[in-house]
C-alpha cells in the first residue's frame, strides 16, 4: 500500500471519545413505531443507548439532543416519542460494542441500533432499570 494514496487522517479515532452512551428516561409506557423496523412497546423506566462518532463526535450527540431533526436511526424514533428525553450523556475512549457488552441491562428489542454491529451485541439499546 502507498501511504501517499490515503487520504490525511484529520482525527486520530485513538484521541478522546469515541463511543457515547445516552442514559434515556422513559417517563410513562410508549409505543413507538420505528419505521419500517416496526412498532414496539417500551415500558417506563431508564434505558442506554450506546453509538459510536470517530468523526464529528460532539456533533453526533448534538444531533441526537436536537429535537428538530430528520429521523433517521432507531434511536431518532425513540428519541422523538412524547415522555422520552435523554437525562445524560456519557463518554467513553473505548469500542461501542466492548462499551455496550459491559453494560448490565435487558434487551427488550432485538436488533435495536445494531444494524452495523459486528460483534453480536443483539441489542445497542438496554433497559438498565
Ligand atoms: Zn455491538
Amino acid at each position: 500500500m502507498n501511504d501517499a494514496a490515503t487520504p490525511t487522517a484529520t482525527t486520530d479515532p485513538q484521541q478522546g471519545p469515541q463511543t457515547y452512551q445516552l442514559l434515556i428516561e422513559v417517563s410513562a409506557p410508549v409505543s413507538v413505531c420505528i419505521g419500517r423496523f416496526g412498532t414496539f412497546d417500551f415500558p417506563a423506566g431508564r434505558y442506554c443507548y450506546t453509538g459510536s462518532a470517530k468523526r464529528n463526535f460532539e456533533a453526533r450527540v448534538r444531533r441526537h439532543q436536537s429535537t428538530t431533526k430528520t429521523l433517521r436511526w432507531h434511536i431518532d424514533y425513540l428519541l422523538a416519542a412524547p415522555g422520552v428525553q435523554i437525562v445524560e450523556v456519557l463518554r467513553h475512549p473505548l469500542p461501542e460494542c466492548q462499551v455496550n457488552q459491559a453494560t448490565a441491562g435487558e434487551v427488550l428489542v432485538n436488533g435495536f441500533g445494531a444494524s452495523d454491529c459486528r460483534a453480536g451485541c443483539g441489542s445497542h439499546l438496554k433497559k438498565v432499570m
